[in-house]
């Protein structure tokens, strides 16, 4: 049946279609039983043909109002108004067949053609508005739309954000093209598994929306989309050349059942939640609940830490020794950032690295370390030209054209030695701006500066980019390094990443050595450096700066 909200929408249209034929009847009354006698017996010829026609003004233009309105509200009472104008025209002709009626038919028959081209422009207009124009499903405008509607009138719903892992990869690797295809395809399985038990969404990106009714099992429907997603993708390429691609959906489920939520609130949770199931390796569905609620309100936290901390001086630098393998010679250190809370707690970068990455704090955050790092360490390295010191700046600075500009700029003022200054930079740095990453590495390549790719072998970074990038340190991340001993498949692997690292000309460096065993292999496939808890922890500023003066 009817909802209450359609029911008012059409009781607003039904008094406006009311009032307009009323308005049509008096100006056939006037028409009728002024006409002679007004003009007649007063000679006031202008006043009824005024209001007339002030009236019928009128009623064209509430007609439009009417067509605009039902266009967005999609009842239908325009169009059965049509009908209706348009039956009653033909009736008049039909019964009088007064051909003197002829142009006040076609008139009539004009503003209903007229009206009806302006409805269904409108309509087009709408549904393109709402549309996304690659799957065919509704966009992010619908969604919202859709989902305030919700709101309103207090309907309860499961709301599944549906992520595509891997697909920006297969995106940039095949072409738009294909990419384009796969996100068709997912969107037709994803109608497919629903099967009109909600709606869905395509809301940008590799993103999808899916809104259930409360009575679904939305735990098994979440299972189904995820089976039926991760199943092969058969694409046709050049020459009927067939691809196969796969991609992982990674699900976040939020719901209004039992709180009372806002659509925008009811957003944020399923986003979240999406989130914290894009970073989990382990599953592909995560459903907003206490334990995702405490994160939320760490991070949030974290957020406002970071900036307590910039103003007041909450952080500070331990620096992790990196040795050449053959002979244990010290070769510098990574500078690794620290926040010390009022209350004594230490929190990890890992923790508000990646908080900070989300907002332009991180931006904030780089240019301290790099300035703080390189004072602590500009007169050893005055001394020892030896040395290095690696400092990590995130790819959101690395990126910007201006980097190079203000890096040297602090380098001059500081009058730090270029050539024992090393950016630690991340395949992050590669996936949206490759080309400035590129430029920004070769100038200050150009200075003598050197640049590590740190964690290699993390991600699914393209060996093809990999190969372009002037570096000259390749960071061989510690999730290989931890099963060099026991898996085969890695021995391989590390020791094809080390040789790579050779062919680019690059010196090679291991993260997270922990045992003498790992540094057995790694000495065996001729890698060149090591960092790790095996041969040191990360120091603290004084006790690094007496290793590097030992070393001296
Ligand atoms: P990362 O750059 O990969 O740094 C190496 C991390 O591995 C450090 O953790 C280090 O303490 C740890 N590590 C080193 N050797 C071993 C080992 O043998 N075993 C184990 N289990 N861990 C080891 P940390 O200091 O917690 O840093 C975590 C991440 O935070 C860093 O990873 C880096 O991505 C980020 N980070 C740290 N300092 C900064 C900074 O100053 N700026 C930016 N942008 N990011 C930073
Ligand atoms: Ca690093
Ligand atoms: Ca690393």
């Amino acid at each position: 049946m009817f909802s209450k909200a359609r029911k008012r929408k059409v009781f607003w249209l039904v008094l406006l279609t009311v009032v307009i034929f009323m308005l049509y009847f008096s100006t056939t009354m006037i028409g009728r039983k002024y006409h002679n006698s007004f003009i007649e017996i007063y000679g006031l010829k202008f006043l009824p043909t005024t209001i007339n026609g002030s009236l019928q003004a009128l009623i064209f233009i509430l007609c439009i109002v009417l067509v605009f309105i039902d266009s967005f509200w999609g009842t239908g009472i325009a169009l059965a108004f049509s009908i209706l104008s348009i039956s009653s025209v033909m009736r008049t002709v039909v019964k009088d067949l007064n051909l003197l009626n002829i142009p006040g038919v076609f008139n009539g028959v004009f503003n209903v053609l007229a009206i009806a081209f302006i409805g269904w422009q409108v309509r087009v207009r709408n549904k393109r508005r709402v549309t996304d124009s690659v799957t065919g499903l509704k966009n992010r405008v619908g969604f919202t739309e859709m989902l305030g509607d919700y709101e309103i009138q207090k309907r309860k719903c499961y709301l599944l954000y549906i992520h595509l892992d891997g697909f920006s990869d297969v995106n940039t690797r095949l072409g738009r093209n294909y990419g384009d295809e796969i996100l068709r395809m997912v969107a037709g399985r994803i109608e497919e598994t629903i099967q009109g038990k909600g709606h869905a969404f395509s809301i940008g990106g590799a993103e999808y929306a899916v809104l259930l009714n409360e009575e679904v099992e939305f735990g098994q429907m979440a299972d189904d989309l995820v089976k039926k997603i991760s199943e092969k993708l058969v694409l046709k390429g050049e020459n009927d050349v067939q691809v196969d691609v796969y991609v992982t959906p990674k699900i976040g489920v939020a719901s209004n059942i039992d709180e009372n939520i806002t659509s925008e609130e009811l957003m944020n949770n399923a986003d979240v939640t999406m989130s914290f199931a894009n970073k989990s390796d382990t599953t592909s569905v995560v459903v907003y609940n206490d334990d995702v609620k405490a994160k939320v309100k760490r991070k949030s936290k974290l957020a406002s830490l970071v900036k307590e901390a910039l103003e007041n001086g909450y952080f500070y630098h331990v620096y992790q020794p990196q040795y050449k393998l053959d002979g244990r010679k010290l070769r510098g250190f990574e500078s690794l950032l620290r926040m010390k809370l009022p209350s004594g707690e230490i929190v990890s970068p890992a923790e508000f690295i990646p908080v900070a990455e989300n907002s332009s704090l991180i931006l904030e955050i780089d240019s301290y370390v790099l300035r703080s790092s390189m004072k602590q360490f500009r007169d050893i390295c005055r001394k020892s030209e030896d040395l290095t010191l690696s400092v990590n700046v995130s790819a959101k600075a690395f990126e910007r054209p201006d980097f190079p500009k203000k890096l040297l700029a602090l380098i001059e003022e500081l009058d730090f030695p270029k050539k024992c200054l090393e950016i630690e930079i991340t395949e992050y740095s590669l996936a949206d701006s490759i080309y400035q990453t590129i430029e920004n590495i070769q100038k200050l390549r150009a200075e003598g500066i050197q640049i590590a790719l740190d964690d290699f072998g993390k991600g699914y970074t393209s060996l093809a980019q990999v190969l372009r990038l002037p570096i000259t340190l390749l960071k061989v991340d510690k999730s290989l390094i931890d099963n060099v001993e026991s898996s085969d498949a890695n021995k391989d692997f590390v020791k094809t990443v080390i040789y790579l690292g050779h062919v680019m000309e690059c010196e090679v460096i291991a993260e997270g050595v922990e045992k003498e065993g790992q540094l057995e292999y790694l000495k065996e496939y001729n890698c060149d450096l090591v960092q790790g808890f095996v041969w040191s922890h990360p120091l603290p500023y004084e006790e690094a700066i007496s290793l590097a003066e030992k070393s001296i």
